[in-house]
């Protein structure tokens, strides 16, 4: 058989842990075989980032900028404890915090649909994906304890003072901000990703109660979608619109889902670990970071599952579910397809998607999935790691 070709290289992140142990064989068992590879390679694992004092991240970030899709296994973001763990002469940033910062990107997690794995909500047959405006507001908010009460003011650079409140009493006092240039990014990645899925685009904040700050994002989001994407999104059918944030809750409650829900950092933060709880499984959760100018990075939205690879490490089985890996993959492929117009790829990685989804509703599936499956006249069978894969091998 021969191998379908690429021309254009995908930029490949590698990382941690059990995640890093999935990644070798994922390649080696469902990609290469079919796929001549071509990627540009680096190793974002801990050691690697260690050994070139992060400059490895930051690279990566630039190849993806370059070559415009990325596909990044998880890795491990220190901690006290991994300082001393890996020997580390600085408790290095998050990787996905520097390529994030890079590409100026929005997160967007969808999660994988299987049948048998049933969402707590009945009505939800489509994923809902969620974009996470992920700078500022209460994240880099400054906060007081006024102990003795009084006035608290804000001080504008003109000079203008605004009273917060003649605090009566002891009490709490927050500030919070966020910029015109980070609103917009996060509107283009969200008006961007919709058009590259096909999928109507949703945003809510509250700004009936906040009716200048949550008022700037709802107005900068119409402003740009009116002067750059009414257009696009009319000839490819879908649809942009804007509510209070208490409406679009009781909205995504009732819908079938198939949309994507565009939130402010905070209601994005939360919304998403309620999200990926009601879909059923952190392992099945995918993850992509969009850039305002259209570059994509791929990825699991699961760590780097610590506790299996010490199993793995000291030589016991395991079963770690690979699925939002192998779906970061072949989502990083599609896109490559879609930008390179390789229709060939694009059907091998619809067809290691569909594999992988129907050989879990055929019964085969890792642990974390078998007290969530429950279908008609399908026993499941628990098989590890790699025999998942192999599975899936042998149906593509
Ligand atoms: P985690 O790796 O997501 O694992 C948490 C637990 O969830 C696991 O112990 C496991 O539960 C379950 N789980 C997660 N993914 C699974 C999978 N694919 N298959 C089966 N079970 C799975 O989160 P963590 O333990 O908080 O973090 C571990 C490391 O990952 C940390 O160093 C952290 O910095 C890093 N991390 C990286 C990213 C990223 O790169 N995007 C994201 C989050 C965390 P059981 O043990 O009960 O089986
Ligand atoms: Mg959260």
């Amino acid at each position: 058989m021969t191998k379908i070709k690429m021309n254009v290289p995908l930029v490949e992140l590698d990382g941690d842990e059990m995640t890093r142990v999935l990644w070798k064989a994922i390649k080696e068992i469902l990609i290469e075989p079919f796929v001549d590879l071509n990627t540009v390679y680096f190793d974002l694992g801990l050691p690697e980032r260690e050994r070139t004092g992060d400059k490895v991240t930051a690279e990566a970030a630039e190849a993806i900028k370059k070559y415009g899709v990325g596909v990044k296994c998880a890795t491990i973001t220190p901690n006290a404890q991994r300082v001393s763990e890996y020997n580390l002469t600085r408790m290095w940033k998050s990787p996905n915090g520097t390529i994030r910062a890079a590409l100026d990107g929005t997160v967007f997690r969808a999660p994988v649909l299987v049948n048998g794995i049933k969402p707590l909500v009945p009505n939800w047959t489509k994923p809902i994906t969620i974009a996470r405006h992920a700078y500022g507001d209460v994240y880099s908010g400054v906060e007081a304890y006024v102990p003795e009460g009084g006035k608290v003011y804000l001080e504008l650079p003109n000079g203008d003072k605004k009273l917060i409140k003649d605090l009566p009493s002891a009490g709490i006092i927050q500030a919070v901000h966020n910029l015109d240039k980070s609103i917009a990014g996060f509107a283009r990645s969200c008006f961007n990703y919709a058009l590259s899925t096909r999928q109507d685009l949703w945003f809510s904040t509250k700004d009936t109660i906040s009716k200048t700050y949550d008022h700037r994002f709802k107005d900068i989001f119409a402003e740009i979608y009116e002067s750059e994407y009414r257009k696009s999104f009319e000839e490819a059918g879908i649809e942009y619109f804007y509510t209070l944030i208490d409406d679009a809750v009781a909205r995504v409650m009732r819908s079938k889902g198939g949309f994507i829900w565009a939130c402010k950092n905070y209601d994005g933060d939360v919304m998403s670990d309620m999200l990926a709880t009601a879909f059923g499984s952190l392992a099945m959760m995918t993850s992509v970071l969009v850039s305002p100018d259209g570059k994509f990075e791929y990825e699991a939205a699961h760590g780097t599952v610590t506790r299996h690879y010490y199993k793995h490490l000291n030589g016991e089985a395991t079963s770690t579910n690979s699925v939002a890996t192998i779906f970061a993959w072949t989502g990083a492929l599609k896109k490559r397809a879609e930008l390179d117009g390789n229709a060939e790829l694009k059907d091998f990685a619809e067809r290691l998607e569909k594999v992988t989804v129907s050989t879990i509703e055929s019964g085969i599936m890792t642990g974390d999935l078998v007290g969530l499956f429950n279908r008609e006249g399908v026993t499941p069978v628990k098989v590890g790691s790699i025999e998942f894969l192999e599975a899936v091998a042998k149906a593509l």
